[in-house]
């Protein structure tokens, strides 16, 4: 019987100890524990705060905005690149810092949900460079990823769902 192919996906991360880190990422990690602090997460306790620097330096923060009617609820990543999105449409996202304050938090396990990583990918593929994603809980090491496609193996893709692209 013929084997089938294989398609392998290699996603790598590097592990970073806060003080090791360049200056730009610390202060966007600042920036995304500011906007953490501003999340309305009364019914998770999981703050999450989001933080944009787009090419020209400026930062775009975001933090979950949850709702009782659980599903209307918006996660604090999704809404920062939403925010960028909508403020500063067609500027390049360098990078997205995405914190967690939470004593829930589990620092190894601290990742964009599914959707959220749909997100990133598409927002990556629009502008056609890099986008970094670099998360931290509380002030734990801080783990990066060079790229958004690389925390979402075999993303969805289509050609022809009848919109435009731009
Ligand atoms: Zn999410």
């Amino acid at each position: 019987m013929a084997q089938p192919q294989t398609r392998e996906w290699r996603s790598t991360l590097t592990v970073w100890s806060p003080d090791d880190l360049d200056a730009a990422d610390r202060e966007l990690l600042r920036e995304a524990h500011e906007a953490a602090s501003k999340a309305y997460a009364p019914y998770s306790l999981f703050q999450v705060g989001g933080a944009v620097c787009l090419e020209d330096g400026t930062v775009v923060r975001g933090s979950n905005q949850e709702n009782m009617a659980y599903p209307s609820g918006m996660c604090g990543e999704r809404v920062a690149v939403f925010a960028a999105g909508a403020q500063h449409p067609g500027a390049v996202m360098r990078a997205v810092a995405i914190v967690s304050p939470s004593p829930k938090a589990i620092a190894d396990a601290f990742m964009p949900c599914g959707g959220c990583r749909q997100v990133l990918v598409e927002a990556e593929r629009r502008q056609g460079q890099p986008l970094r994603v670099i998360l931290q809980v509380r002030d734990e090491d801080v783990m990066i990823s060079e790229s958004a496609v690389n925390l979402m193996p075999f993303a969805f893709e289509a050609h022809g769902l009848g919109g435009q692209e731009s």
